[in-house]
């Protein structure tokens, strides 16, 4: 049973309101798009759907099955303040626990019934006062309100490497992964070493019979002292849901309060992280030039940071290789290095990431006057308060550009953004307003502030990762604390938004 599942509430009257409630149209069932609905729900707007291009809700947690699969998130804060779980069995959930978590919120919040599977949307367009969504299967919707709950990481990047295609053993990557390809006893190359391959190494290296892991540049890493909830622990968590809150708060401040100085580059958190992190390392990697090669050459934190156990033991396993030659191509058997290393192998795993932000190239969303938002996005990346973008109205996203996090749970901010966006469709739903668009000029004034807020970061620097364009511009990241967030995110201010009482939506475009 999940604590404080509240009875789902029958949509509200909407008395007093001008006009008929706005139809709300949700764009995924991932961990976003569920709390979306269920806040809906509770605010009384009845009229909106879930479109899921898969056939289970949990996103994310549905799709990345591979061996190791966890969050790096400790489990009584990556879930929702709503929803809180006495009955998690780790420090640190597995992923079949998480998406067991996701499957049983869309239950207790009764929101199956709001969701539609196997609708990949492949258009939006605005027009005439409404979104106009068309579906890979060729069916229409429509609606006044648009959430894109899309998620930013589930376009799996797989670099071109020569020969790629020329190989004869089995690939894939880790978000696509293959349960009917057995690893034991066989040769496998990892290309990558970052959050996924270094979940997957630890689990398929003791069965392999050589593992090589192409490392392109090193990670700073820190231990997860994971550790399983003894029943009694759970037990306590059941009969006293204080704990869970308290659990959660002491989480979330250790977080903001110890790990996020650290990202101020020239800090003594910077400094203290760096140490600890070399210690760790120093105490479990005896080898010193195995130590060199794992130890990185940029600020903690400018790249994801990685909670891990088992990593580094795992790499100094017989049969485990850590490469830093780069690969100069794939051939038909196996890796080749630019040194002219060749490595037989029987199975390449790519661990090599996503490509956040091209879900834009498998859905066009057009805003007002036909804007197109991939074009509108190509030099710059930008949006209104992480959630909005000026010339799209009613369109509203879910971990959208800069509001990614490196040191806390992404759910503190999916909850913001819900709060806020449910805040602008209360107010419309008061005031009787058809839409609201930011500012052009609310916006720019926002994202010049985001910008300067990089200054003196760990993410200012020259190091790159997917957290930036590659001008270097960081459009996924939240520059300050979530406190900071959660605050500006707290109540909409309709003054930073034009709406349909002193414009019209053609005007909206400009
Ligand atoms: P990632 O962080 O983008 O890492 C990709 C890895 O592949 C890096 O080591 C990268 O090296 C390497 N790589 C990429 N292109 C390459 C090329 N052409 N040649 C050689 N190496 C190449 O991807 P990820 O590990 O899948 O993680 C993505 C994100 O998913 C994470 O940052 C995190 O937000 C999320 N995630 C979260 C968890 C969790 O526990 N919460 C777990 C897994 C993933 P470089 O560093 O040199 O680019």
């Amino acid at each position: 049973m999940l604590q404080k599942a509240a009875p789902s509430p029958r949509p509200a009257p909407v008395e007093g309101t001008r006009r008929a409630e706005p139809k709300i149209a949700i764009l995924g069932a991932g961990m976003s798009g569920l709390c979306m609905g269920i806040q809906l729900k509770k605010a009384g707007f009845a009229h909106f759907a879930l479109y899921e291009k898969a056939d289970r809700v949990g996103g994310t947690w549905r799709d990345n099955i591979y061996p190791g699969v966890a969050c790096d998130v400790p489990s009584h804060l990556y879930s929702f303040s709503f929803a809180r779980n006495p009955d998690w069995s780790e420090a640190y959930s597995g992923g079949a626990e998480i998406q067991a978590y996701c499957e049983r919120v869309t239950e207790e919040f009764g929101l199956a019934p709001y969701i539609q599977y196997g609708k990949q949307a492949i258009e939006a367009n605005y027009r005439n006062g409404q979104w106009h969504i068309g579906f890979a299967d060729g069916s229409r919707e429509t609606a006044d309100v648009l959430v894109s709950a899309l998620g930013g990481l589930h376009h799996p990047s797989i670099p071109d490497f020569p020969g790629r295609d020329s190989f004869r053993g089995e690939s894939f990557h880790s978000a696509q992964w293959r349960s009917d390809v057995s690893l034991k006893g066989k040769r496998i190359g990892v290309i990558g070493s970052a959050a996924s391959a270094v979940q997957i190494v630890p689990e398929i290296a003791p069965d392999a019979r050589a593992l090589t892991v192409y490392q392109r540049t090193a990670n700073w890493i820190f231990p997860r002292e994971n550790f399983r909830y003894s029943r009694l622990s759970r037990w306590l968590f059941r009969r006293l849901p204080v704990l869970t809150l308290m659990k959660r708060v002491l989480l979330y401040l250790r977080a903001e309060v110890l790990l996020f100085p650290a990202f101020q580059e020239k800090s003594r958190a910077q400094e203290k992280f760096r140490k600890l992190a070399l210690e760790h390392m120093e105490e479990l990697v005896p080898n010193e030039a195995l130590r060199r090669k794992l130890t990185p050459a940029y600020p903690v934190g400018c790249k994801r940071i990685l909670f891990i156990d088992n990593y580094y033991e795992s790499l100094q396993l017989p049969q485990v290789t850590l490469e830093t030659d780069p690969i100069a191509r794939i051939t038909p058997e196996g890796i080749e290095t630019q040194s002219g290393r060749k490595q037989a192998l029987d199975v390449i795993v790519y661990a090599t990431g996503f490509k956040p932000f091209d879900f834009l190239e498998a859905f066009s969303v057009r805003g007002a006057g036909g804007k197109n938002l991939a074009q509108h996005w190509k030099e710059r990346v930008e949006s209104h308060r992480t959630v909005a973008v000026a010339g799209f109205p009613n369109f509203y996203m879910l971990l959208g550009p800069n509001s990614g996090l490196g040191h806390n749970s992404v759910i503190v901010m999916i909850e913001a953004q819900v709060r806020y966006i449910v805040g602008c469709l209360q107010a419309m739903r008061a005031s009787g307003l058809r839409w609201l668009v930011p500012k052009p000029e609310e916006e720019k004034a926002f994202n010049r502030s985001v910008r300067a807020g990089f200054r003196g970061s760990v993410w200012a620097g020259s190091c790159q990762s997917w957290y930036k364009k590659s001008n270097g511009e960081n459009h996924t990241l939240w520059p300050w604390s979530t406190i900071r967030y959660r605050r500006e995110m707290a109540k909409p201010n309709l003054n930073e938004y034009q709406s349909d009482r002193n414009q019209s939506w053609r005007e909206a475009a400009e």
